[in-house]
């Protein structure tokens, strides 16, 4: 069986705050470590807890907004002065493809000079993600759809990707929600997870708790949490609905799945 854990480097919504960073997680499977989201300040985050520049071998960002991406140059920059030599994957939604690569030009951090390969990836629309035994099932959300009358009004080219995505490991499965449009988004993911990490900006809990009771999910983080959430009014939500699995996120908390 692998060793399977989750390290939430940043547990804040999109304000910045003094004691959270942004959207981050790290994932260790036996020695193998993805990231899942480089939000503002995940690279110190990364070195904080002691993991491994050489040893992280992709990156997925479930969308574009800054809270969720903003850290990835600097990212791949500590790569760089770790003096890494292996490629780095980063799966982005396909409609950022060009841009962040362009980006990254900006930044002087230049494809002629890293010694090392970074390779953009669309994040797949019908098929998974897969690193040897990880598999990474991405699900659409409504996250981004908001934004849709002024995409039209203005004929801008976003096409308001926003990514859950579903992870399993052996026969272990969890899901990180990222943002979402609201707690409907998952509902229909929810079966037998091992462990859910979901957002607490955009959802409605008591909806959420009679669906992790019904589809018997065996663990629930609160995430992406905002200076002035009601922590308290959640997990007692969480006990009316007869859960006793529901924690609040902190950044440096390890959950072992
Ligand atoms: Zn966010």
């Amino acid at each position: 069986m692998a060793k399977i854990r989750l390290t939430i480097l940043g547990s804040s919504a999109g304000m910045p705050q003094a004691d959270r960073v942004n959207a981050g997680l790290a994932l260790s499977v036996d020695k193998r470590l993805l990231l899942l989201d480089c939000g503002g300040g995940v690279s110190a985050a990364f070195r904080r807890y002691w993991f491994d520049p050489l040893a992280v071998e992709r990156v997925i960002i479930t969308h574009t907004h800054p809270d969720h991406i903003s850290d990835l140059p600097l990212f791949v920059q500590m790569l760089y002065l770790a003096e890494r030599r292996e490629p780095f994957g980063i799966h982005l939604p396909s409609e950022a493809l060009s841009y962040i690569q362009d980006y990254f030009q900006a930044l002087y951090l230049l494809r002629e000079k890293l010694p090392f390969e970074v390779e953009f990836l669309p994040i797949p629309k019908e098929t998974d993600i897969r690193a040897d035994g990880i598999i990474i099932h991405p699900i659409p959300n409504t996250h981004l759809h908001g934004y849709r009358s002024l995409i039209e009004e203005y004929r801008l080219p976003n096409k308001m990707q926003c990514y859950s995505l579903l992870i399993s490991v052996d026969n272990k499965t969890m899901l990180y929600s990222a943002d979402l449009g609201s707690e409907k988004d998952v509902l229909p993911y929810l079966k037998n997870l091992d462990l859910l990490v979901i957002e607490s900006t955009h959802i409605g809990v008591g909806r959420l708790f009679q669906a992790v009771v019904e589809n018997n999910v065996r663990r629930v983080v609160l995430t992406h949490l905002t200076e002035t959430y009601d922590g308290e009014a959640a997990l007692a939500a969480a006990r009316k609905a007869g859960l006793d699995n529901v924690t609040l996120a902190a950044d440096g908390m390890r959950i072992d799945i």
